[in-house]
């Protein structure tokens, strides 16, 4: 049995463990954690099947000689990695690049070192050889220095990054100055565009799923709620009702939705983009306190008639804090979902999906779902445009990145 096809089963084993260590270390209601275990599973099982075969030889028609083309190993990759989904991140990266033939220093967020740990441990129990997956322990002042030494280092070829926009520009600088690869997944302000002819029950429903996922804490949540202004109304009453219906609880309940936020600094840059946002204007309509008592649990919050010029609109918003914006027609959708700085994911409502793959086609993203939420996918690549990086992972394209694609020219 190929390696990759044995961790889909080790994965499977090790759910209950690896779901707990994500739930005490950073707060991930249960049931989401568990998920991001089975969606590892299944990127395992695709690259098991599909990796050989994406990666095989690939003939060149040429006169006078034999050409093809081959998707060698690329080497050791660093992987610096975030907390928000401690399993996923991780294994999206790790599962193609070690189908690729690559090994992987992994550098894990500081508050998922019990995760990191177990997902080292878990790869030797599938099989891998001891040490091609190695997860690095970094004390936290050292961590900017000790990254561009092991980019530096010749024996690491490649890096990847997911983190914040201020960890990626000091990772690609490291990777520019040693002439190395670098694949940058940063954050997202995700647009939700509801048109005026889209099922508003079920736009809305969809909204709330996309907005509070994993409390909020992911790169592709939509943040922006751009709905034209016929529909404005009724999408926003059912988005607000959906908000407040959430239940937001312990994440060990297998019941709770929304559970705490990772860390207090998180929970705090919530709380300024919310201040800052109604001071510049915007409406709050529900939420907008954190929760009293332990944990750093944070109200779902939705704000209106936000727009450029507010923090809840321009920054990204990691946590569960929802702005709506008003546009007047497709015109100003369009111009109010392509006004960020960011180009991660696009999803757009309609009855007419040819408008709706119209109106995307005018909006820059790495992805534009038509009345589907943005979701990663180990079939469909995954990466940003603009300030939300740059590189691909997942499918065909996640799979090359790490790879020397190289040119055979035999006479
Ligand atoms: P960071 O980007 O700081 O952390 C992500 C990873 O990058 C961690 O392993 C971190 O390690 C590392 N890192 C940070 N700075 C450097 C550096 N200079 N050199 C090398 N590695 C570095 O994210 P935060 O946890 O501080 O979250 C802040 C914001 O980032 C969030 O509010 C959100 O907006 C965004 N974010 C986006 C994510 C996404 O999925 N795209 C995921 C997480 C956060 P260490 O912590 O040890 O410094």
């Amino acid at each position: 049995m190929p390696r990759a096809q044995r961790l889909v089963r080790t994965l499977r084993e090790h759910k209950d463990h690896l779901a707990s260590l994500a739930v005490t270390e950073m707060g991930k209601p249960v049931a989401e954690a568990e998920g991001e275990i089975e969606k590892s599973a299944v990127t395992a099982e695709y690259y098991a099947r599909q990796g050989p075969g994406i990666l095989a030889d690939e003939r060149v028609e040429v006169d006078g000689a034999e050409a093809w083309v081959a998707y060698e190993p690329a080497g050791l990759v660093l992987a610096v990695m975030p907390w928000n989904f401690p399993v996923w991140q991780v294994m999206r990266f790790a599962i193609p690049s070690l189908v690729a033939g690559n090994g992987v220093l992994l550098k894990h967020a500081p508050n998922v070192t019990g995760s990191a740990l177990a997902l080292q441990d878990l790869f030797v129990d599938a099989g891998f050889p001891e040490h091609l997956v190695t997860t690095l322990v970094i004390a936290d002042t050292d961590v900017p220095d000790a990254t561009a030494r092991l980019i530096e280092d010749d024996r690491v070829a490649a890096v990847t990054l997911t983190g914040s926009n201020r960890a990626g520009a000091a990772v690609g600088a490291a990777a520019g100055r040693a002439a190395k690869k670098s694949v940058l997944e940063l954050g997202g302000s995700d647009a939700f565009v509801v048109l005026d002819d889209a099922e508003i029950e079920t736009a809305a429903a969809a909204a709330v799923k996309a907005r509070f996922t994993n409390s909020g804490q992911s790169c592709v949540c939509a943040k922006r709620f751009i709905v034209a202004a016929s529909v404005a109304d009724a999408f926003t009453a059912a988005f607000v009702a959906g908000a407040e219906a959430l239940r937001v609880g312990d994440p060990r309940d297998r019941q709770t939705q929304v559970g705490p936020l990772a860390r207090d600094d998180l929970r705090a840059a919530i709380q300024r983009q919310v201040e800052e946002s109604v001071a510049a204007g915007a409406l709050l309509l529900t939420g907008g306190k954190p929760v009293p008592g332990d944990g750093f649990y944070y109200q779902p919050t939705v704000l209106a008639g936000t727009g450029p010029g507010m923090p809840a609109f321009d920054e990204e918003t990691f946590g569960p804090l929802a702005a709506i914006a008003v546009a007047r027609d497709d015109e100003d959708a369009v111009r109010l979902a392509n006004a960020t700085a960011y180009g991660l994911g696009l999803s757009v409502w309609t009855t007419n999906p040819g408008r709706g793959v119209a109106l995307a086609r005018r909006i820059t993203s790495g992805a534009a779902f038509v009345n589907a939420i943005v979701a990663s996918d180990p079939r469909v690549p995954f990466g940003g445009t603009k300030r939300s990086g740059h590189g691909r992972e997942l499918a065909a394209a996640g799979i090359r990145e790490f790879t020397n694609t190289r040119t055979y020219w035999v006479t």
